[in-house]
């Protein structure tokens, strides 16, 4: 077990630290919400390490990557091509080539255009590939969480318009339709909004069987599972899910606990977000006119880099070791190095103390931290990245950005 100045002293700060057995917690306290047996998806987005990644591997995940990157992460972690869904909008034909070369079988579509360019592409290489055709349900329940369907949405294609056409979804050379994808709500904490999202899917997915005749052999029904981010706090509980789920499931796809279809469910932020803090340095504490300022030697460059867009999240940066007399009191605002207004991590939430020279831990990053911010805006090093399991440290590496030069005339 490595101490926190220990990790410091050896690493530096900024450094993200990663703790799989929060990670293994996270997968069975999920598994134990879901239906039995039902697949369970790690969405590489939240963070694609590869030990992180191969840990969900090793606990029994699967990878949902939409990237040739997030293709590359999920290889490095262990998982083969065919434990890959290959997900999003605007696919290019390259990056389905490279995925079908890597071994990629199952892949999420979004149109018929891309329906077309993915079974072509399969098709182009004598592969045959699955297709989970993404819905845009119907209609959706109310409730929390940040809502992408029942809504004009540039994800899946309108429910009306699978029914309307079903045979834009026919067979094709090089693969067919095989099931449905739903990816409908996102970060809702509490159990009944969850299971209302996927019972309505549920019923949309029933809808769409009686009035196509798609009969789906995999039914994945996307998540919304949620984690505190960049604040205390702990997952949400969900035990009560699974009774919820399994009884939507008998009453609409009675086949389901004999593998018919299979059921899957996708999450990035509950996998992995607790298991992951930022640990900086106040570089300085500065003070203009009324207001204190506080100034870490890591900010958007390295964390919540969606509030450079002026979507600033609450944060809290925990001192580690609050000594002396207080530097500061109310009117905190913490800010990052960047020569840019836009870094701001925390306005007036901040609490307690902070010196000069000491820690602070911003807790619950471990999903969109790091890759999810803007790591080569003003050009300093990524925070360095420290896995640990049971406190020892496994891995530590830095990410970097490279330049490399192009024949102008050649595509890569
Ligand atoms: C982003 C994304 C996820 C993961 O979302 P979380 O809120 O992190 O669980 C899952 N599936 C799809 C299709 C996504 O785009």
């Amino acid at each position: 077990m490595t101490g926190l100045p220990d990790l410091v002293r050896r690493f530096g700060t900024p450094c993200y630290l990663y703790e799989l057995d929060e990670v293994d917690a996270a997968v069975t306290a999920l598994r134990g919400a879901l239906p039995e047996g039902a697949l369970l998806y790690y969405s590489l987005k939240a963070n694609p390490h590869p030990v992180l990644a191969g840990a969900l591997r090793l606990a029994g995940a699967r990878a949902e990557i939409s990237s040739t990157g997030e293709l590359a992460a999920a290889l490095a972690a262990g998982f083969t091509g065919d434990q890959c869904l290959y997900t999003g909008p605007g696919k290019s034909g390259e990056e389905i080539a490279a995925a079908v070369g890597a071994g990629v079988r199952g892949f999420s579509v979004e149109s018929v255009a891309d329906y077309q360019r993915v079974t072509a592409t399969a098709d182009a290489l004598d592969s045959t590939v699955d297709c989970l055709v993404r819905v845009n349900a119907h209609r959706a329940h109310g409730g929390s969480g940040l809502r992408m369907t029942g809504v004009a949405s540039q994800f899946g294609l309108d429910a009306d318009e699978v029914a309307a056409h079903p045979d834009r979804f026919a067979p094709r050379p090089g693969g067919r339709v095989t099931g449905l994808h739903f990816f409908s709500l996102s970060n809702a904490r509490d159990a009944t909004t969850i299971a209302a999202e996927a019972l309505a899917n549920l019923e949309q997915a029933a809808r769409l069987r009686a009035e196509t005749g798609l009969d789906p052999a995999v039914l994945d029904l996307g998540g919304g599972f949620a984690a505190p981010y960049a604040n205390p706090g702990s997952r949400p509980d969900y035990a009560e899910l699974r009774p919820l789920l399994e009884s939507g499931l008998d009453q609409h796809f009675p086949g389901w606990r004999a593998g018919k279809p299979v059921v899957a469910f996708e999450s990035g932020r509950y996998l992995t977000g607790t298991c992951g803090r930022l640990v900086a340095t106040v570089a300085d504490v500065k003070h203009s006119r009324d207001r204190t300022f506080v100034v870490l030697d890591s900010g958007i460059n390295h964390l919540g880099g969606l509030a450079g867009l002026g979507r600033l999240l609450p944060m809290a940066a925990v001192p580690v070791a609050a000594t002396g007399t207080p530097a500061t009191g109310n009117g905190v605002t913490i800010v990052g190095p960047l020569c840019t207004p836009a870094d701001l991590l925390s306005r007036d939430s901040a609490t307690g103390t902070y010196r000069r020279g000491e820690l602070v831990v911003i807790p619950n990053v471990g999903a969109y931290g790091l890759t999810a911010s803007l790591i080569g805006f003003l050009g300093r090093p990524a925070a360095a990245e420290i896995v640990l399991r049971g406190g020892t440290v496994l891995d530590a590496s830095r990410l970097e950005l490279r330049r490399t030069p192009l024949d102008p005339l050649e595509r890569t």
